[in-house]
This record gives C-alpha cells, structure tokens and sequence, in this order.
C-alpha cells in the first residue's frame, strides 16, 4: 500500500539542513566552476528517465543527481563573472525570503486569503517608492516580470479612455473604433511589442519614434508622429519611456515627453525595469527626472536590487483605472471585507499570486537602504572604472555613455577598415570570450554595428573580476588577431 500524507518533520528537517549546506556550498564556492557550462542541446533530457518514477525515491537520491544532472547543464547567473543580459543576485535574505514564501504556499488573490501577504505588499512598496523618491500617490503592485508590468500599464492607457469602452465592446468589428496608437522609442524593450499583441492593437499599433546618438527618444518625432496619426484618424492613447534601455542604458527626455503627453492627453509609462534600481543612489535620482508626472512606471527588484527572480513592480498614480480595466469579482470570491481592504486579483489578469512580498522584505530589511545604496553605488563605480579602461586601449572603442553599470564596446583594432568586417570579428570576439566559460558576455546591435555588452549587477563581483575579465578579452582578441 503506498503511503498517504506529507514527508514527515524529521526527514524533512534533516533533507531541509542538508539542501541548506548544500545551497551554503554553491554560494562559497561558485567562483570556482565556469560560469558557462559545457553543454550539447538535449544532453539532460537524454539522461532523464521518459516517465516520472513509479514508487518515490529517497530525497538522497534527489539530491545526488542535483549534483551529477542539473549542476553540469548550469549557466550560473549568480557567479561575478557572469556579465551578459543583466547580472543579477539571488542574495542570501532574498533566497530565504522565497523559502519562507515557499513554506507558506498562500494564494494572495484576496485580503481575506492572507491578510498579510497583502498588507505587507502594501508595506513595503511604499517602502520602496520612498527609496526611490516617488511621489506620495504612487500606489505598486507586484507582477513577476516586467513584460507583465507594462502589459498591464497599456491595458490601464486603453481603459483611460472610457468613451471607447472596450472593456465591454472589444476592438474589434467596430466602425466606431478607430485605431489605437502606442509609441515608443526604437530602442524599447520587445516586452512593449508584445503587450501590443496580447492586447489586440497590433504590432502596426506600435510606432517606433527615432533616437538621437546618445540612444534617446527624439520628442520632436514623437510630436510630429502623433499629428500625423491624428491627421489619419487614428488615436494616440500612450506612450512608453524606457530609463535605461537594454541595449545601452540610455534614458529618454522623460520631462521632454510628460509636457507631450500632457498637451495630448495620453498616459505615460515609464520602462526602468532595470535602470529604476539606481534611483535609490541620491546621486543617480536625476534618472528618474520627470518620472513624477507618468502615470505608470515599472522597476525590477529581481534585476538590480537583490531580490531573487520573479518580482516586478509596476507604481501607478491611477490605480482606480488599472482596477476599472480588471476588476470582476465572481459570488464564489465575494469576502465581507470587500469595501474596507485591498484585493489584488482586481489589479490584474492573474487571479492567484505568490506571497512575493515576503523576500524584499528579508532583503530591504538585511541590507538596509544605505546598504543597498553602497552596493548599487560599488556597481556604478566598477562600470566607470571598465569605460577607462575601454576608453584608454587603443584596440578598443566604447560605443555608448555609461549612465549606469552596462558597458557597450567594441574591437576597433588598426587595419580593419570594413564594417562588415569589424562585424565579423566582433561576433567572433564574443564567441570565443564566452568559450572560455570563465565569463559570459552578450551583445547587441546599435544601427548595423554589432556590439558587446558588459553588464556589472551580481553581489559577488569585485574589482579583480572585471580586471580578469577585460583581461580575456584583450587575450581573445590577440589570439584572433
Ligand atoms: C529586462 C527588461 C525588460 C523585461 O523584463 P522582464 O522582467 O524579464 O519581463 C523590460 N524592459 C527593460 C528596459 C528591460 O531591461
């Protein structure tokens, strides 16, 4: 007969201490296995069984192919020498943080399913919108990610314009609705894109405003481009800044595009999923300069301020028109606290949520404001410090300012005359930097040229790390060369 029931306590704990030890070994010890792994396509899944066991296995067991299956095929997102994307820290109160969470298992969907999931959520947002200086009436709410974020922000843009009642009509099969416009500028994230093909507007729908040559959004396009659109009976319902965009940190003129929005009555949101962290260094709040007046603005904790993947915080100034677009309470969820408490499943697609709160609470807590403000600051300073660097070699060029801790550069050696060329060597240049395994870089492309991207975000990462790493790729391209 097989057993019913949960593990028991004592195996539990006794499973539970030996995971931590273990966990306590891969953090010690990461620097000591390449950040890359070495890894064919399919390699795990070849070793895996093709059905899930019959009879349970001992936790042991588990917790040996930890080591021997998982481990081998890991890309360590918590190692110093991992650059690409954006680096990124499953901090130690950030990982037990999620433990409690996971120990808990609530669904906070409503007030009354945990009280304080919700009031914490509450809590520690405003904590959170103190450190970054945003005005007394920014209510956050978490999502996981920040596509999510803006995904909602853009339904909110859509729903502020009740004439339309697409809530009730729909888009489509309407005579009496025109086309709805969203911009952005060239350089936004994907996630804006998508938003737009969840939400039926359309990629069509979106139009990309140009930048100027420091990667900003050009207002005086945005202007022209939404008259025109106007002249085309369309309407213009929103616009999304980015502060900090992913291929080179830049930061669009937000006041600039506030005094747009404001003349033409649209909703701005504001992407500084990654760049939004800085504003809690006094010295950095200028980034978040017109930031004030948006009526959304999204800022990933999991990207730049310690908390472990997911968690997004999407800060609007109109909460009542993000619960207007989302709000619908079945019998079977009605409470008798209803009128007095907030429930988040009325902020959003998703009715149950994880009690995510719970870990920036461990982390702002561990850390402390000024904590965190020396370690984003220690970031900041490493990222100046590689620009030099960049800057200073004569085989290399730097392809972009560096307003935060993301370094965009590229080889440039004596010789190499066409761009195609210059390309060629570039992609092959990170190629082989990422073959080593000891750091993991990645790219972009800014207009035809391919670029590098170092991304400095991880806990871990000192002076010696980067030193070893600018080091590598002077090496790898000598070896090119
Ligand atoms: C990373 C990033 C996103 C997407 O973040 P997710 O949380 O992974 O959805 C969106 N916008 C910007 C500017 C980003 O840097």
């Amino acid at each position: 007969m097989p057993h019913t029931g949960d593990m028991p306590s004592d195996e539990f704990l006794l499973s539970g201490q030996s995971l931590i030890e273990w966990v306590a070994n891969y953090r010690e010890r990461i620097d000591e296995v390449p950040v890359l792994p070495d890894f064919k396509p399919g390699h795990l899944s070849e070793q895996l069984p093709a059905a899930a066991p019959q009879s349970g296995e001992p936790m042991q067991a588990i917790l040996q192919d930890l080591d021997s299956l998982i481990m081998p095929g890991m890309t360590h997102w918590n190692h110093p020498n991992f650059f690409a994307y954006f680096s990124i820290t499953g901090s130690g109160p950030g990982i037990l943080g999620e433990l409690a969470s996971a120990a808990f298992n609530i669904n906070g969907m409503l007030w009354k399913t945990s009280p304080a999931a919700t009031e914490l959520e509450q809590v520690t947002l405003e904590w959170l919108r103190k450190m970054l200086a945003l005005p007394d009436d920014f209510k956050g709410i978490v999502y996981d990610t920040a596509s999510v974020s803006s995904l909602h922000a853009i339904a909110a843009a859509r729903e502020a314009f009740s004439d339309l009642n697409i809530r009730e009509q729909g888009m489509a099969g309407r005579p009496d609705c025109p086309r709805l416009i969203l911009y952005c500028s060239e350089h936004a994230h994907s996630s804006i894109d998508k938003a737009a093909i969840a939400l039926g507007l359309g990629l069509n729908s979106v139009r990309k405003i140009s930048a100027d040559e420091k990667y900003r959004m050009r207002p005086k396009e945005l202007a022209l481009a939404i008259e025109e659109d106007r002249r085309q009976g369309w309407r213009p319902f929103c616009v999304v800044a980015t502060v900090g965009t992913t291929s080179t940190t830049s930061i669009d003129p937000v006041q600039a595009i506030a005094d747009i929005c404001e003349r033409e009555n649209l909703w701005l949101h504001v992407d500084a999923a990654y760049g939004g962290s800085a504003a809690i260094v006094p010295e950095k709040r200028y980034i978040f300069d017109g930031c004030d007046r948006a009526d959304s603005l999204v800022m990933n904790p999991h990207k730049w301020l310690f908390v472990p993947v997911d968690f997004s915080v999407l800060f609007t100034s109109r909460p009542e028109v993000l619960r207007q677009a989302f709000r619908l309470t079945p019998e079977y969820l009605r409470t008798p606290e209803d009128e007095q408490v907030e429930n988040y499943m009325d902020y959003g697609v998703q009715l149950g949520r994880r009690f995510r709160a719970l870990k920036l609470w461990f982390v702002l807590r561990y850390f402390g404001v000024d904590g965190l403000v020396a370690r984003i600051r220690n970031h900041l300073e490493l990222a100046q410090m590689l620009a030099g660097w960049i800057d200073e070699h004569s085989e290399f060029e730097r392809m972009a300012p560096v307003p935060f801790s993301t370094v965009c550069f590229r080889a440039n050696p004596a010789g190499i005359s066409e761009p195609q060329q210059l390309n060629v060597l570039n992609e092959r240049l990170l190629a082989a930097v990422n073959e080593t395994r000891r750091i993991y870089l990645s790219h972009t492309k800014l207009g035809d040229d391919y670029v590098l991207r170092f991304a400095i975000g991880n806990l871990r990462t000192e002076e010696r790390h980067i030193s070893t790493a600018w080091k590598i790729v002077q090496e790898q391209l000598n070896d090119l060369l």
